[in-house]
């Protein structure tokens, strides 16, 4: 099996990624960075991201694991110390593989389209202005938008941005993207739904901007060229991102630890709050 490390930049990462690579020649696997059919990312979930844009034109035969460095990811679901537990699993036939949903992004510019994938979000935003958009959903004229900004989701980007902006957290199996306003303009002018939606498998969205050369287009860490953006596209991709040797910890153990309780569950009634 061809393996490649992917590691940031902290040094914690760069000692855990020169012991992975001792573990992995030990075990005979093969490294090599341009084709291989494992990527094993070393660091936390914006170090996964960035593995994910560098190999994302080799979906259909690279899979991903995640080792997370300090604290618990989302797509990180094996600790430092489980790196010889993982190395072990990854010459199974058994290990155990999960796919996601990945964002399918359009952008029309004056002069062409654009296509982009995300793994986490994109977002649609105006700085200096007011954004004026017209939002479609399978064609049809759903709202007119005036606000700072659009952003739409994955399920494993749920957790993200997605959910700093009062979006819903969504279980990664579920099939679906979801859009979220950024600071909606809601008054007696202006109306939007003001909540977010969530559209599955055979819908598409499409945000038609008014004309204007200073709109903000963001693909997870990236902000892709916004010059002439007439309108913006977006759909469940037709690729997926596979996960190999992965660990089925309960989802929502994991939301409650990263967003309410860290390492420590206590229930309500074990804890004095309601005096
Ligand atoms: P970054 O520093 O790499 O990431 C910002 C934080 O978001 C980090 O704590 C990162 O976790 C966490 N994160 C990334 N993907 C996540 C996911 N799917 N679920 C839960 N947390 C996640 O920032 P960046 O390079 O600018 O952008 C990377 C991503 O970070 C973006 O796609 C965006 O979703 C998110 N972000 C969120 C906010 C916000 O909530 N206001 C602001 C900026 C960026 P690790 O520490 O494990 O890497």
């Amino acid at each position: 099996m061809k393996v490649s490390i992917f590691h940031n930049q902290e040094e914690q990462s760069f000692k855990a990624a020169k012991k992975l690579k001792e573990l992995l020649l030990r075990f005979s696997f093969v490294l090599d960075e341009k084709k291989p059919d494992v990527v094993l990312s070393v660091g936390g979930d914006g170090t996964l991201l960035s593995a994910f844009h560098k190999y994302e034109k080799q979906l259909d035969k690279v899979q991903f694991v995640g080792i997370h460095i300090g604290h618990l990811g989302f797509y990180t679901d094996w600790r430092e110390f489980e790196m010889e537990e993982l190395v072990r699993t990854l010459n199974e036939k058994s290990a155990c593989s999960v796919s996601y949903p990945l964002l399918d992004v359009v952008v029309e510019y004056e002069e062409g389209l654009k296509h982009f994938l995300a793994l986490n979000e994109s977002t649609v935003r105006r700085v200096s202005k007011t954004l004026v958009g017209d939002v479609y959903i399978s064609d049809e004229f759903f709202e007119s938008f005036r606000g700072d900004g659009l952003s739409v989701s994955t399920p494993t980007g749920s957790t993200a941005h997605n959910k700093s902006i009062g979006g819903a957290v969504i279980h990664p199996s579920v099939n679906a993207i979801q859009m979220t306003e950024i600071a909606s303009l809601n008054n007696r002018l202006f109306r939007t739904l003001g909540s977010p939606i969530v559209i599955g498998a055979h819908e598409w969205i499409r945000i038609q901007l008014a004309p204007s050369d200073d709109y903000t287009i963001t693909v997870d860490r990236e902000m892709v060229a916004s010059k002439k953006v007439q309108a913006v596209d977006f759909k469940i991709a037709k690729e997926r991102i596979h996960f190999v040797s992965y660990r089925h910890l309960h989802f929502w153990n994991r939301v409650k630890e990263s967003f309410i309780t860290g390492q420590n569950s206590n229930h309500a009634f074990d804890v004095d709050i309601w005096v």
